[in-house]
């Protein structure tokens, strides 16, 4: 057994002494009587009794040793801005929001939903609300109307923060006639929206609720808001994901496990310590945003940066600039950034200093070998492929120097990480399997500090959605599928539900499918992830009209499909655009009515469909290979 392997076996044998080690990371501002209640699984709180706040961690903690260091540098190549602040001037921004949601009325319990592109006041605003104990709800700014009135709807926030606009590849991407949209489709409008205005986007406030963020700001400078010292199991946030539902899951995280989790992991699995600089390229409003923009590099006295741009604007060595001129320790990417990075000129990889860089991370989606070996050849640098969900909040599976410098294997996210129970099971018997076995990977409960503690306001579908899909056990399924080799490497194969991955974004094939549906010429539809080269898979779809007859030619095809990918982007944005919508006659279907997915996958990607004894029409799957 390496030693990665053997800390994994006391996190699972001595659980609680081995916990009770890593909650010495954090603040406590009382200390927890038991390590973990586990008394009504799959339901389990960590640091029972303890109090502690992830603001305080973040920033009050380090105000004496790092008051004037930077803790926060914004970097945006959108509007070539660029602004550092220091522990001391992230506290005061933090206090004055913290002083602004007061005004408006909100305490510990309450919702707040962030909208808002890569800007500070959205990380000042995460910040403010866990000092509050109030819950920060993040939507990713990819996202339009109809996801973000969903959102509304199931987190019933008490004020929203949005900023007018974002940019992206120079484009203005208006934020706040969206957010309206969505406020005038929901059944739950929050009291106020504060609104961040950088002159993007002319907008004309609504009359009585929204508030402008600079006017309460300036009111409110020099404030000082005491902490809301928090029971360790009290909601620090509710991030949004997708399921195999149309209705997305608000995956509800705790305070003390999460602070906890995020402390160890920066030092065992991101091997840093205080003083370190982190570049995490991804966005605030997915889950590895939150962990290790915000909170994981300021819980653990780093400076972090936030980026708003693309990594080819204005050439494609702007992130190996960064490092450069920041002094990047650790660097955190997605897969399909750097496979973009493969279309530019290599020299850019050799122009910057990169010295002070010691491994690059990478997340949010399989990498593949030959992604992964030419940047690891460019950089020089450890690839760290890293897997983990919303869900968990951090890796299940990576290498983790800080414990011990392992081999890596290039497609391989190395060994299951401290506190995971992590297993292959066989789909149908539910038992454990051997090396080289490809299985459903899952995890016994408890799951461990920093990962999900309910679905907000469902315990019910937490339980049936993640604990029920296993025979004869209550395990948390991940819905990948995996496989062990014969040294202990882990491999992730795909997905075993209709969830699907375009360029790290995690969407439902089945929220594309309802909105398709809802273009009035369509009677029904299906959406599937096809392979793509650049981001990982694209989605397309399949729709059956009502009145086929009005694709009268080539032209009109065309039409039609624009006019469908447009209502998609009204409604769900661009993030979750089919790259494809073709027109069939009939859906491959079982003869129960289920449409058979895996094989209209099968034929787009080229691939033998199977078994198709259950088809009603064999012709159906004809009619999709003719329509690509
Ligand atoms: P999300 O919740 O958006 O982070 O998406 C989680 C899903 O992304 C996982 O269930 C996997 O399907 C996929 N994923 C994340 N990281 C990796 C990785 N390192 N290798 C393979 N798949 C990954």
């Amino acid at each position: 057994m390496n030693p990665i392997q053997t800390t994994h076996r006391a996190s699972i044998h001595d659980r609680d002494n081995f916990w009770a080690a890593e909650a010495r990371e954090i603040h406590w501002e009382s200390p927890f009587s038991q390590v973990l209640d586990f008394s009504k699984p799959p339901f389990a709180k960590w640091f029972v009794g303890g109090h502690t706040n992830l603001c305080f961690n973040a920033v009050d903690r380090w105000l004496d040793k790092r008051g004037d260091e930077p803790a926060l540098v914004w970097v945006s190549t959108e509007v070539d801005q660029e602004v550092t602040y220091t522990t001391r001037a992230l506290y005061q921004e933090v206090n004055a929001v913290a002083a602004m949601l007061v005004e408006q009325g909100v305490k510990q319990g309450d919702r707040v939903l962030i909208y808002m592109p890569m800007v500070p006041e959205a990380v000042f605003a995460m910040l403010a609300c866990a000092r509050l104990g109030a819950i920060h709800s993040v939507v990713f700014g990819g996202f339009a109307s109809v996801n973000l009135a969903q959102r509304i709807d199931d987190a019933s926030p008490k004020v929203i923060i949005c900023a007018d606009a974002g940019s992206r590849a120079g484009k203005v991407t208006p934020y706040k006639p969206l957010l309206d949209k969505a406020i005038s489709l929901s059944t739950r409008p929050p009291e106020h929206v504060i609104v961040v205005n950088r002159g993007l986007f002319d907008y004309e406030p609504v009359s009585g609720r929204d508030l402008d963020y600079a006017t309460l700001r300036a009111k409110h400078e020099g404030a000082s808001v005491p902490v809301t010292w928090l029971e360790s199991s009290a909601p620090s946030y509710v991030l949004y994901t997708s399921g195999t539902t149309g209705k997305p899951k608000g995956v509800q995280r705790d305070t003390g496990g999460y602070a906890v989790a995020l402390a160890s992991s920066m030092k065992r699995i991101f091997n840093g310590a205080p003083g370190d600089t982190y570049l995490c390229t991804s966005d605030i409003g997915w889950v590895v945003g939150h962990s290790y923009i915000v909170y994981g590099p300021l819980i653990a006295g780093q400076t972090t940066i936030l980026y708003e741009g693309t990594p080819v604007r204005p050439d494609g060595g702007i992130l190996w600039s960064l490092v450069e001129r920041f002094k990047v320790n650790t660097m955190f990417s997605a897969p399909t950034a750097i496979r973009v990075l493969k279309k530019q000129d290599p020299a850019l990889l050799k122009k910057y200093d990169l010295s002070t860089l010691r491994a690059l991370y990478m997340a949010g989606e399989p990498l593949d070998e030959p992604t992964a070996q030419w940047i690891a050849e460019g950089l020089g640098k450890p690839i760290i492929d890293n897997y983990w969900q919303t869900e968990t909040g951090w890796p299940i599976l990576a290498a983790q120097p800080g414990i011990a410098p392992v081999p890596t294997k290039f497609g391989s996210p190395s060994f299951p990480v401290y506190g995971f129970d992590v297993r292959v099971l066989d789909e149908q018997t539910g038992q454990d399997l051997g090396p080289d076995q490809k299985g459903v990977v899952a995890i016994v409960p408890p799951l461990p500090p920093g990962a999900m503690t309910t679905i907000w306001g469902d315990d019910k579908r937490f339980v049936e959605t993640y604990f029920t899909s296993i025979p004869g056990r209550q395990v948390y399924s991940t819905f990948d599928w995996g496989l062990v080799d014969d040294e202990g490497y882990w491999f992730i194969l795909g997905r075993t539900d209709d969830v699907i991955n375009v360029a790290g974004h995690r969407l439902g094939t089945r929220e594309i499918e309802e909105s398709i549906n809802s273009h009035p010429a369509v009677a029904e539809c299906a959406v599937v992830g096809i392979a793509d080269q650049l981001k990982g898979q694209v989605a397309v779809g399949f729709a059956v009209l009502k009145d086929p007859s009005q694709l009268v030619d080539a032209a009109a095809s065309m039409k039609l499909e624009g006019a469908i990918m447009k209502v998609v982007d009204e409604q769900l944005g661009p993030v979750a655009r089919p790259a494809r919508v073709r027109f069939v006659t009939t859906l491959p279907k079982t003869r129960s009515g289920k449409v058979l997915r895996r094989a209209i996958v099968a034929v787009c990607e080229g691939r033998d469909p199977g078994d198709l004894t259950t088809i009603e029409d064999p012709s159906a799957l004809e009619q999709i290979k003719d329509s690509l």
